[in-house]
């Protein structure tokens, strides 16, 4: 087969033609036009969030983590207590690089079948005036979950700490309004429900915090003031920047306005959601999650009831058929997980439910 393989995971995902084809040109770093088309993109996640009057995008070089690591070196003073409340591997991997860089860290634990609790986290900051930052993974991409960012924000707000949001998996799919949300910082990047290629991450910096976080980072590639301060004064990024994904990125969202936006990404995404479980379920399988803690980004599935599974042959027996899954991220089960995300619609999702429906003929026999 050489049709492309349908990414089933939640990024790198699957791109369209257009998108792909914008990376076939070479741009100088220093030009006008490049300049042109990193200071458009600027311009659109602004828009994207309706942040434009209260906060500026500072975009990094790398993957999504390096952003969010870059957010915490940021903002968060070397004398910061950095709350984090975790439901899973990508909330786990915060505190760690937290840790890391020298904060001081606490996790507020529980269980990855459920959304964090606001109200334990009102308890928490009650009992704990310590506390300067709080880190929340908006949609805990491990297991799926979402998470209750406007309840979260609001207690963030009402005690006066830092909210840091990782909206790496739903920016731009799920709706996220800076006019009634305040959050100090929110990280997303160029490869997930932008459908644009990996290789940037971007963040949403409050614009009344900024002026604080000069000379914090202990890191000079991590440091988005002075990333943000060169932008604004050159219009260039301060060291080499990836200018194929820029342009690729740029490209996604004229695709991503042309759709609908915010609200059309969702509904799609939504769509693709309903059809992969309804059809998985119809074929046996469970989902991890309940219904109502379920975001539409990524589904786990436990892993099937056939004697000797295991999904490395699960997977090559899929990929035969086109479609990449993703593995399990819990720690406790065996599980899968299957994306909603990308340039794929509900006919792609019911071929790859024919796919996974093959490949468990194949493990049976
Ligand atoms: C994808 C993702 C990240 C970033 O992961 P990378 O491997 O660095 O791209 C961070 N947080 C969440 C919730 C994610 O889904």
């Amino acid at each position: 087969m050489d049709r492309d393989k349908i990414l089933l995971t939640p990024g790198p995902l699957t791109t369209t033609l257009r998108t792909k084809l914008a990376m076939l040109k070479d741009w100088g770093s220093w030009d006008a036009d490049f300049n042109a088309v990193t200071a458009s993109v600027r311009h659109s996640l602004l828009q994207i969030i309706h942040g434009a009057e209260s906060h500026v995008v500072v975009p990094l070089q790398g993957s999504g983590t390096f952003s969010v690591e870059a957010a915490v070196a940021t903002l968060v003073p070397h004398s910061g207590h950095v709350l984090v409340l975790d439901n899973g591997a990508y909330c786990k991997r915060a505190a760690r690089l937290t840790r890391m860089m020298g904060r001081w860290v606490s996790s507020l634990r529980v269980d990855e079948a459920q959304p964090v609790d606001p109200q334990a986290l009102e308890e928490f900051l009650q009992d704990d005036p310590s506390v300067t930052h709080v880190v929340l993974v908006h949609c805990e991409t491990g297991a799926g979950v979402l998470n209750p960012l406007q309840a979260v924000a609001d207690v963030c707000e009402r005690f006066g700490v830092g909210l840091i949001v990782d909206a790496m998996s739903s920016f731009a799919a799920l709706e996220i309004d800076a006019r009634h949300t305040r959050f100090d910082a929110l990280v997303a990047a160029s490869g997930k429900c932008l459908e644009g290629v990996p290789g940037i991450g971007f963040v949403f910096i409050r614009k009344e915090v900024l002026a604080a976080c000069e000379g914090r980072s202990q890191s000079l590639s991590m440091d988005l003031y002075d990333q943000y301060l060169y932008m604004e004064k050159t219009g260039q990024w301060r060291f080499t920047p990836p200018t194929h994904v820029v342009v690729a990125l740029a490209e996604a969202i004229a695709q991503f306005v042309e759709e609908g936006g915010q609200a059309a990404r969702l509904a799609r995404y939504t769509g693709n959601c309903q059809a992969l479980l309804a059809g998985m379920q119809a074929l046996g399988f469970k989902p991890f999650l309940e219904p109502a803690v379920q975001a539409p980004i990524i589904v786990t599935f436990l892993a099937p009831d056939v004697p000797g599974y295991n999904f490395q042959d699960f997977y090559a027996a899929v990929r035969a058929r086109g479609f990449l899954l993703y593995p399990g991220k819990l720690t406790q089960i065996e599980t899968f997980r299957v994306g909603c995300i990308g340039a794929i619609g509900e006919n792609e999702i019911n071929q790859a439910v024919r796919a996974i429906a093959l490949a468990l003929q194949d493990l049976k026999a």
